[in-house]
């Protein structure tokens, strides 16, 4: 913990302050819960080719291609606890400090740990959907029925055979649903937390800046350095758990 105790006591006291907060979250916050980043060295993707979503439509190869890698990921996702930068978090919600937790993540880990306003860019890997009839069912049983019978599983309800992980793939667009509301506190909020993200995955990473250019303090805390750095009130070059934890020491 090496970051300033003025730093840590500045960011309390806007939190202190604020009347609408708003964390955005990113990997960082999950790979301190022993989640591998997609991207990096035993990430998923370091391994598999990504299925896109055109391909996932047209082949049902890449549709096998594409639940063999989900069902790879479902065991760290299913064993994974919530890390101290979540339940920080959902503690501040709680107490009436946060709003809502933005986030780019897929494993669920912000519900595990408590939060409610929880706003998924990119999905959820707990659900599977069918794209056929909207269907949506727990994750868990259909991989366990993949991994079984080692064949797509087809829908319960329509029969049909497009099942797929309720996660925006790549080629895929962000529920626009989920955007609106993300974009909503963005521009309402007076204080954005970007924690634990890289902040170059667009669309998503432009809700942070858009906070800003509505008059938002930014503060971002990432274990590197981000493109949004010069926008920042503050930026904290650590981990997330340890930061936050002892910015809550700070509460008035
Ligand atoms: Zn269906």
């Amino acid at each position: 913990m090496t970051a300033q105790h003025s730093q840590l006591e500045q960011l309390a006291q806007w939190l202190a302050d604020s009347r609408m907060s708003v964390a955005f979250t990113g990997a960082g916050i999950s790979t301190e819960s022993g989640l591998a980043a997609y991207r990096t060295p035993g990430g998923v993707w370091a391994r598999f080719e990504p299925v896109y979503f055109e391909e996932f439509l047209g082949s049902p190869r890449r549709r096998y291609d594409y639940w063999k890698q989900k069902s790879e990921a479902h065991d760290s996702f299913a064993k994974a606890k919530p890390s101290a930068g979540h339940q920080v978090l959902a503690q501040w919600e709680t107490a009436g400090r946060l709003a809502a937790v933005i986030t780019q993540n897929i494993d669920g880990l912000h519900q595990d740990a408590g939060s409610r306003e929880v706003l998924e860019l990119h999905g959820t890997a707990r659900f599977v959907s069918c794209l056929d009839c909207d269907a949506r069912f727990p994750a868990g049983p259909l991989v366990e029925q993949f991994l079984r019978e080692d064949r797509v599983p087809i829908c319960p309800e329509c029969g049909g055979p497009s099942m797929k992980h309720a996660t925006v793939s790549f080629g895929q667009s962000l529920p626009a649903d989920v955007l609106d509301r993300a974009v909503e506190y963005a521009r309402q909020c007076d204080l954005m937390l970007a924690l634990g993200s890289s902040l170059v995955v667009h669309p998503a990473a432009g809700i942070p800046e858009m906070a800003t250019r509505h008059g938002a303090r930014l503060v971002i805390i990432n274990d590197e350095p981000t493109p949004l750095d010069p926008l920042a009130d503050l930026v904290i070059h650590e981990q997330l758990g340890p930061t936050l934890t002892a910015v809550q020491s700070c509460l008035p």
